[in-house]
């Protein structure tokens, strides 16, 4: 399954017809839970994130904040005796999560996935520089990180122009596509 584009995203059924096959293994044994290294600060737990896609609960995970606190580092994938990749479950709801839905204070992180998404689907890498002006304007937070921006730019770690991967409109509709 990779990352429906965020101009086609499916219906709440299809989501679930979707998902389901992904998790269908799943016998809540909780080592996924138990080894998830933000676990502690999220408000439902990674099982607790397949056992809501099992019921077909898509509309519940939506308003977590788990969703958007998932670092899709793999953890749970290898420590799950079935190799339920939860991460990348969490990868597509987050895709499909309508505008109007989802917690204040994960706002940010949110926006921030979507330029990144955005910069990705355009060129197929991110235009740093591009990114964080985007971000600051739209989290009207545009003078907080200016001193750290400063030197970083002065040791040229951030190119003043976007640049795209060659090939990348040949490639980026499997990329993107939904499996
Ligand atoms: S480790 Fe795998 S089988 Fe166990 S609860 Fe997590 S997803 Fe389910
Ligand atoms: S991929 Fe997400 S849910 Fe899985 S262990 Fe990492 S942070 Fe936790």
């Amino acid at each position: 399954m990779a990352s429906a584009h965020l101009d086609e995203l499916p219906a709440e059924a299809e989501l679930a017809a979707m998902l389901q096959p992904e998790v269908a293994g799943c016998y809540q044994c909780g080592k996924c839970s138990a080894g998830c290294p933000v676990g502690g600060v999220m408000d439902i737990l990674p099982q607790q994130v397949v056992q809501l896609v099992r019921v077909g609960k898509t509309e519940e995970l939506f308003r977590t904040e788990t969703l958007w606190l998932c670092l899709g580092c793999g953890t749970c994938r290898s420590r799950c005796p079935n190799g339920i990749d939860i991460g990348r479950v969490i990868d597509l709801l987050r895709q499909c999560q309508p505008a109007s839905v989802g917690r204040s204070t994960v706002k940010d992180i949110r926006r921030f996935h979507q330029l990144f998404v955005g910069e990705i689907w355009q060129r197929g890498r991110v235009y740093e520089l591009g990114l964080l002006v985007r971000y600051k304007m739209l989290t009207a937070k545009v003078w907080e990180d200016l001193p750290l921006a400063l030197r970083i730019m002065r040791r040229q770690k951030l190119r003043w122009l976007p640049s795209r991967v060659g090939t990348w409109r040949k490639i980026r509709g499997q990329i993107f596509r939904r499996r």
